[in-house]
């Protein structure tokens, strides 16, 4: 079952890709595995995917603590300064960072590992009130800011689109996600890349790839609805 929906949902991505005229090796499908059990992941696992997300730290931890080893976690929920200390060695992104403050935690955690660690600045590009994320003003400025810490490193952007029944309206967003990276990218600043963007989710991932995702994040078309009260 979760099998078939996995493949299906990796059907749609290289047809996205081809549409788009890219290979299907730029786009990272990424399983977001949150509130479902160790034995749903396992499944999807064992049909090839190697890429999970979690949004919480927790969650994240307690899930690499019972499953294989080759699996690469991404942390893709609001974090936390108090819970960084839980990461190094256990993820290999953090999709959320949007402060100043946040990074610095990150660079002291990781520089006590003796460990460097990936990050996306995650931009609210829509604007809405109830969602983390600097503003795409704000983006640039942020990461002169952060590129200054030895121990971590920007790979790129995330964004959380609205959620939305038509796809179509999201595009937006996403190109104007892709044009400010370019935009970073152009002006060639020290230690950040900008080759990353983590944009689209069950509801929108094709227009993403569409718009230059390299990494989707689809929980729900993956495995089935999230039901957070059993959870
Ligand atoms: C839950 C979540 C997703 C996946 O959402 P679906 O609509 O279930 O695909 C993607 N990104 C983030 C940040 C999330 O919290």
């Amino acid at each position: 079952m979760l099998r078939e929906n996995y493949e299906a949902v990796d059907r749609r991505v290289a047809e996205a890709c081809r549409r788009a005229g890219r290979d299907r090796s730029e786009v990272t499908l990424v399983a977001v595995s949150k509130t479902k059990p160790a034995t749903d992941i396992l499944e999807v696992y064992q049909s090839g995917v190697r890429d999970f997300g979690e949004n919480k730290v927790q969650e994240l931890t307690e899930k690499y603590g019972v499953l294989p080893d080759d699996i690469r976690w991404h942390l893709i929920g609001h974090l936390q300064r108090n819970k960084v200390k839980y990461l190094p060695g256990k993820t290999c992104l953090i999709h959320s960072v949007d402060s100043l403050r946040l990074a610095m935690e990150i660079e002291t955690i990781y520089a006590a590992a003796d460990m460097e660690c990936d990050i996306l600045l995650e931009v609210n590009v829509a604007e809405e009130e109830s969602k983390y994320g600097v503003k795409a003003s704000e983006v640039y400025d942020l990461a002169k800011q952060i590129a200054e810490l030895p121990h971590v490193h920007i790979r790129g952007l995330m964004t959380i689109a609205p959620y939305t029944e038509d796809p179509e309206s999201n595009r937006k967003y996403f190109r104007e996600l892709r044009q400010l990276a370019v935009d970073i990218q152009s002006k060639k600043p020290h230690n950040i890349c900008m080759d990353e963007l983590s944009m689209g989710m069950t509801g929108d991932f094709e227009v993403a790839i569409e718009e230059g995702a390299t990494i989707v994040r689809v929980g729900t078309g993956i495995f089935g609805e999230r039901n957070y009260n059993i959870n």
